[in-house]
């Protein structure tokens, strides 16, 4: 071998390197596969703004919307793994494989995992003219009215979604279901009086609640949201064992390399312990993970478990998306 091309060599194979040590020199996007202004958009900006303090250089959102949130996974399997673009995205990784008869990517093997976010609780809301005030007159409501009532969500794979099949198995009753982009234009037609009823993320709906623009029958957690004290869980108020809990986690491409991914974990780590994010989680009703969470191995083994978890759930329900 010449010297020059041992010189060359030594050059691309370092290169690598050198680009990681860099790393970032410019803007990074951030995919969010739900539109601007919802929960999983209100997460991912809170988060970025925080992780450019630490990363030095601007994460931009760019909403890859539709099909229940698997278009922007599916886009960041196609994207390079170099650090640039990355995803957050919700429990939908979890239900998608049961939910879709051929899904694009596997969420396991076909990504590299940065780490958890936080874990949001959901309500279940109804329009501000809908007679029932509370879940037992609800319940009633629903089953007498079921031709008339249209529930809104974010397609098949979104929260929404899975809270609204699980609704509606625990009352053994099905509605009517309408599709959107995301919550954010679910919830102007529920303000607006299109759709009768929905279940979101208190990312979300949370001051929608406080100012009486919805009517709030319960949230999905297990235990009561600090933030909306007032408002008891659907378990408590009838619906034992339900619980739905929407957790977060930030992806990258696989193959990206190891020290750009060090260099994300650890930015993330300091966002979530950064207070303006904390914070704004917390009036959110929502909780930011503990530390061990935030890292590759804390979302491998959390995606795993809500898999595993998920799956004969969704069997059961018999549904499908193709
Ligand atoms: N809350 C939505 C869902 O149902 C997604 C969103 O718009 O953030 O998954």
């Amino acid at each position: 071998m010449s010297i020059r091309l041992t010189i060359l060599t030594a050059l691309v194979l370092g290169a690598p390197c050198a680009f990681a040590q860099d790393y970032p020199t410019r803007p990074i996007t951030l995919l969010v596969p739900f539109a601007a202004g919802g929960p999983t958009d209100i997460v991912a900006r809170s988060i970025a703004a925080s992780m450019t303090k630490t990363l030095k250089q601007p994460m931009i959102v760019e909403n890859a919307v539709g099909a229940g949130g698997t278009i922007a996974p599916t886009k960041l399997k196609s994207s390079a793994p170099d650090g640039y673009t990355l995803l957050i995205a919700h429990i939908g990784m979890s239900t998608a494989p049961a939910l879709y008869r051929s899904l694009p990517f596997n969420p396991v093997t076909d990504f590299e995992h940065v780490g958890q976010v936080v874990d949001v609780p959901m309500t279940l809301l109804g329009k501000s003219t809908l007679p029932p005030s509370n879940l037992k007159d609800l319940i009633a409501y629903l089953k007498a009215n079921k031709e008339k009532i249209s529930f809104a969500n974010a397609g098949v794979g979104a929260a929404s979604h899975l809270c609204g099949l699980m609704f509606m198995s625990a009352i053994q009753t099905d509605l009517l279901t309408i599709p959107y982009k995301g919550t954010a234009p679910a919830m102007n037609d529920l303000l607006g009086g299109q759709v009768d009823i929905l279940c979101d993320q208190t990312t979300q709906t949370t001051p929608y609640i406080k100012s009486g623009k919805v009517k709030a029958y319960g949230v999905t957690s297990t235990t009561r949201v600090e933030s909306l004290q007032d408002l008891p869980t659907l378990a408590e108020s009838g619906l034992p064992n339900f619980s739905v809990v929407v957790w977060h986690g930030i992806y990258a491409p696989k193959g990206t390399p190891k020290p750009v991914l060090d260099k994300l974990v650890a930015a993330l780590q300091a966002g979530i312990q950064d207070p303006a994010f904390a914070h704004k989680m917390s009036d959110l009703g929502s909780q930011v993970v503990a530390k061990e969470k935030a890292t590759p191995e804390g979302l491998r083994n959390h995606l795993q478990a809500e898999i595993n978890r998920w799956t004969p759930i969704i069997k059961k329900a018999g549904v499908y998306a193709e």
